[in-house]
């Protein structure tokens, strides 16, 4: 992975690259910005142009051709590493030496320089889920790491990151692209079709890489159909179907599988037994919070038409008819208020309400909107 190969993050690359240009290649880095924006990937690419032996300067990047870089291309450099999670936490023994646990990655690779390449360099996927000895031990590395380490941190939000941590990196923010560049690149560049690029960049809420796993699923728009159309029937329904309709979202959340599980990273194999019905817990919440950000995107083209008529420009082209059947079910103020309960009903998912509870209660309050 290159700095040329990144697409919709050109900001972040452009820092990334001057500070290189200027010899600013030590330290110590966050990237934040929501999941699937890319900050894996630029991690990656930093990580190439640190340690390439013959970096191209103009503008910065790694030359893909010296021996550290077609080893880090191969996946075989030992010197660029990737920290994940032991389920929900990044823990102690990951870095350091621990209870007998000779698995620290920093204990024996910190004293001794890079034996392939200019840099090793330690990539930290959620530097947010860093237990608190964790980051207390990470402190002094991450202020003055040897001139021959790089960390990169990465987090959804500065927010989450312990202020301890975040005052000894420098910060390098990215952002979801604008839905109509996003829509555009999958059709120009990965030969999506065009009706639906849109409905991809929308559910990926401007998130590239989120966008191009969409993409390359063979099964996903299939299943994020099966969605759409459970929550056309939500948002139609009225009486004793209302419930109904809620089960029927309920199942067609269940029905996301792109989504998957969490990355079944080695470390949290090796985490306790326990974690499984976590992971299981988080794989159906995620699921449900896409299902909602679907039935949103359908009562936003529902709006749209009803502000603005049968042509106005939606995301769901596909249902086109479908949608405008329902859209003057309501007004658009009430369209509106349907629209600030389903996102309500979103942010109880990541609050860890119950969601067949929270799914009868929206639907139960959405057919009293109508
Ligand atoms: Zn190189």
């Amino acid at each position: 992975m290159t700095f040329a190969q990144i697409a919709g993050q050109e900001p972040a690359v452009a820092v990334l690259r001057r500070t290189l240009a200027d010899g600013g290649n030590s330290g110590s880095f966050l990237f934040t910005g929501p999941q699937g924006c890319g900050k894996t990937a630029t991690a990656w690419a930093l990580a190439a142009a640190v340690s390439c032996l013959e970096p191209k300067t103009d503008p910065y990047d790694a030359c893909t051709e010296c021996d550290a870089c077609k080893r880090l291309s191969r996946g075989v450099n030992p010197e660029v590493s990737l920290v994940q999670p032991a389920g929900d936490q990044t823990q102690i023994w990951q870095f350091w030496d621990r209870d007998g646990k000779p698995r620290g990655i920093l204990q024996h690779a910190l004293p001794y320089s890079p034996s392939i390449g200019r840099k090793r360099v330690f990539i930290v996927e959620r530097a947010d889920t860093l237990t608190e000895g964790a980051a207390n031990s990470l402190l002094k590395v991450l202020e003055e790491p040897p001139h021959y380490v790089m960390f990169i941190l990465l987090a959804p939000h500065s927010g989450r990151v312990l202020p301890t941590i975040l005052s000894r990196c420098r910060v390098v923010r990215f952002g979801a692209m604008p839905l109509a560049g996003l829509a555009t690149m999958l059709v120009d560049r990965h030969s999506v079709a065009p009706e639906r690029a849109a409905t991809l960049a929308a559910l990926a809420q401007g998130c590239v890489g989120t966008a191009l796993s969409l993409a390359s699923s063979k099964t996903a728009y299939g299943e994020i159909g099966v969605c759409t159309d459970a929550g056309m029937a939500l948002l139609s329904a009225s009486g004793l179907g209302v419930l109904r309709c809620a089960e029927g979202l309920r199942q067609a959340a269940k029905g996301l599988k792109f989504l998957g599980d969490e990355p079944p990273a080695a470390a949290a194999a090796a985490a306790a037994p326990a974690e499984a019905d976590n992971t299981k817990e988080r794989a159906g919440r995620r699921q449900m919070g896409a299902a909602l950000d679907l039935v949103a995107v359908v009562a936003r083209d529902a709006l749209a038409l009803a502000l603005v008529g049968p042509g106005a420009s939606i995301v769901n082209e596909e249902r086109r008819s479908g949608i405008l059947a329902m859209a003057d079910r309501r007004q658009p103020n009430e369209w509106i208020a349907a629209i600030d309960q389903i996102a309500i009903a979103r942010r109880r998912v990541d609050m860890n309400a119950n969601p067949a509870i929270l799914t009868d209660a929206l639907a139960v309050t959405l057919a009293a909107s109508a």
